[in-house]
């Protein structure tokens, strides 16, 4: 009999995250990606958080990439005048001693890179192979691609934002009559800002992921005066800024600028480089810290693009024998850093969960994968549900949206207790568990893994928790002054 065999469409941070968890794991695996090179250079930066680099660590890649890596100490934002607005110190040191783990910004890159490299056989990873359709057989999968036609037992669609997989799953399952996740859901996307998170509430999900803002993500030569191991942020009305810390002289941005209107679906905008220009130029005085200027690290850009930012955790994850991981599935504002922390606990939990499957059953029947793929999505929909909607929600507290938000971020936020924003933090980048069957990574702090973030993820911020803490400052305020 052949040994189970899982086809990963897509070699990028969740596909080559699987696949190096695979190999190590021993299950056989194939990765299909259409470029013609791992790694394409997108411009774009990559944070690597705790959650995410503990599990490189186990998988062997983590020392490299942390070399790479600029570590961020200490979080500064700055008003529409370019006046500090918020400061949060000590972030590094406190995620280490906390989780064993910083912060550090990187090349989105260099994390495929490295996990490419990792891997100990690369002739499993098929390039210039992009997938055309897939087939469910009796007994596994058939996927066509421009380069032949392969065959595994699964496939994982690791396939990015615009997956094919995806679409080719909807395909099928419409096919065969089962739209039960789109009953009644159709059009009837829910507020994630106002919906308190719950577990039982996931299946309100929605059929497309939704976009209000676009982004233009750059690596610049870091203009003189920054200050090693501190990030920055701008924020302005209706827009935002992320800045890197420096590394080698070059800082990783992300300009972030609010649509005039929300799009879903096929109504998403996609940009050229004349629209990213015309955007840059628009903001190009905008002051982000003291010194630095939009329209100078534009300027002084080695890569930039402009992209949407899509957002929200899509219903259906798998069909059958098929299943998505990654943006394929969720997308989160990379305000937060999250999109491939994320992805990686997925791709660790679904991981467990198939080998577990296969000590059990060496060909497991479409029920057994089914019930696989069911608790993978249970478990890590919601988490991802709620780290999608804080990523908004802080998104829009950035840009100024409302005049409340504005008042919060730039008058309240610096008030907040240390202690609370760093546990907020600390709950975000906590997600996620570690790979049961490798030794536990080496290094460690003294808040448990994920285990309070499993058990009761709780929101960073949405509507009720600033309300409720603009009001305890404002009675607080009125006790001081008429008490
Ligand atoms: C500009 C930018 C900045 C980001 N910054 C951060 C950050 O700071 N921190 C963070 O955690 N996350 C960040 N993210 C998100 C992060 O990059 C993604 O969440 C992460 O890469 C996981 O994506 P993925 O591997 O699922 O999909 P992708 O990275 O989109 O990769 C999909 C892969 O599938 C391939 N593919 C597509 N279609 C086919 C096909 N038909 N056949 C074969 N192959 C196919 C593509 O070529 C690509 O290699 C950022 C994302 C972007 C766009």
């Amino acid at each position: 009999m052949a040994p189970f065999r899982v086809i990963i469409v897509g070699g990028s941070v969740s596909g080559l995250a699987l696949a190096n968890m695979l190999e190590q794991y021993d299950i056989d695996f194939i990765v299909l990606e259409k470029h013609e090179s791992i790694a394409p250079q997108l411009g774009a930066g990559y944070a690597m958080l705790p959650h995410g680099a503990r599990i490189l660590d186990q998988l062997g890649c983590y020392d490299a990439l942390e070399k790479l890596s600029a570590p961020v100490d200490t979080m500064v934002g700055y008003d529409e005048n370019a006046e500090r607005a918020t400061r949060v110190s000590n972030i590094g040191t406190f995620l280490e001693e906390s989780l064993g783990y910083k912060m550090g910004f990187l090349e989105r890159q260099q994390v495929v890179r490295g996990l490419f490299d990792n891997l100990r056989n690369k002739s499993k990873i098929r390039n210039s192979c992009g997938v055309t359709r897939i087939h469910l057989t009796k007994e596994g999968v058939q996927v066509e691609t421009n380069a032949g036609v392969f065959e595994g037992d699964i496939v994982v669609g690791a396939d990015g934002v615009h997956s094919h997989v995806r679409r080719e799953m909807e395909g099928l399952a419409s096919a065969d009559g089962d739209d039960s996740l789109h009953d009644g859901q159709k059009g009837q996307h829910h507020d994630p800002l106002r919906n308190q998170f719950s577990r039982d509430t996931f299946v309100d999900s929605a059929t497309d992921f939704d976009c209000c803002y676009s982004a233009i993500f750059g690596t610049s030569v870091a203009p003189e005066g920054l200050i090693e191991n501190q990030a920055f942020k701008g924020f302005k009305s209706n827009r935002s800024y992320l800045c890197g810390s420096v590394k080698n002289g070059q800082f990783h941005w992300i300009a972030m600028f609010k649509n005039d209107e929300k799009t879903e679906g096929a109504q998403i905008p996609r940009y050229t480089p004349d629209d990213r220009d015309r955007l840059a130029s628009r903001y190009a005085n905008d002051i982000i810290q003291p010194g630095v200027r939009l329209g100078d690290i534009y300027r002084d850009a080695i890569k930039v693009t402009l992209v949407p930012l899509e957002q929200g955790v899509l219903s259906r994850c798998f069909y059958k024998r098929i299943v998505l991981l990654g943006d394929s599935w969720h997308k989160i504002n990379p305000i937060t850093g999250q999109g491939g922390n994320t992805a990686i606990a997925g791709a660790a939990y679904l991981t467990d969960g198939l080998k577990d499957l296969l000590d059990r059953e060496r060909k497991p029947t479409d029920a057994s994968l089914e019930k696989l793929f069911g608790d993978y999505r249970q478990n890590r929909g919601p988490i991802s549900k709620i780290l999608s909607e804080n990523a908004h929600f802080i998104q829009r507290m950035e840009a100024l949206e409302t005049p409340f938000l504005r008042f919060f971020q730039l008058h309240v936020m610096r008030y907040l207790p240390l202690k609370y924003v760093r546990n907020k933090l600390l709950t975000a980048v906590n997600t996620g568990s570690l790979l049961k069957r490798l030794p536990p990574p080496s290094r460690s702090g003294t808040v448990p893994v994920g285990v309070d973030a499993q058990k009761e993820p709780s929101v960073l911020f949405n509507y009720s928790i600033v309300t409720g803490i603009a009001a305890s400052i404002t009675v607080a305020l009125l006790i001081y002054f008429f008490a």
